[in-house]
């Protein structure tokens, strides 16, 4: 999609560098942290959000790159949350799906 943001990262465009990237996805760091790590893991082809019923293998590909990003930033021992919003009422800014990975402290437990 030519004017999605995250479609332009993924393609290299604009952005800083990839954490991670294999033929899938890539990962990089989000612009706004709201923890000590704040990854955005996205898939390369647009999809906006679970509404467009993405491959399920890769949505467990993506998870399986989440524990290695909490890997690579040394808290996958310590933990780390994996969120995904999709809609206005769940806080989505950006509509292409993706993945926030998030760690590095003792997180609020607050769900909703
Ligand atoms: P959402 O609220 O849609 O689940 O999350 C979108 C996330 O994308 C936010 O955490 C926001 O800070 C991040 N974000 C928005 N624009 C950019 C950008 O240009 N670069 C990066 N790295 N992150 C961004
Ligand atoms: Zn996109």
């Amino acid at each position: 999609m030519s004017d999605c943001l995250f479609c332009k990262i993924a393609a290299g465009e604009i952005g800083g560098p990839f954490i991670y990237e294999d033929e899938q996805v890539v990962a990089f760091d989000d612009i706004s942290p709201q923890a000590p790590v704040h990854t955005l893991i996205i898939p390369k082809e647009h999809c906006a959000s679970l509404n467009d019923d993405p491959d399920p293998a890769l949505l467990g590909h993506i998870l399986r790159v989440a524990h290695e990003i909490a890997r690579i930033k040394g808290i996958d021992q310590s933990g780390y949350r994996v969120v995904q919003n999709n809609g206005a009422d769940a806080g989505q800014t950006v509509f292409h799906l993706h993945f926030h990975v998030l760690g590095g402290k003792s997180l609020n437990v607050q769900m909703a």
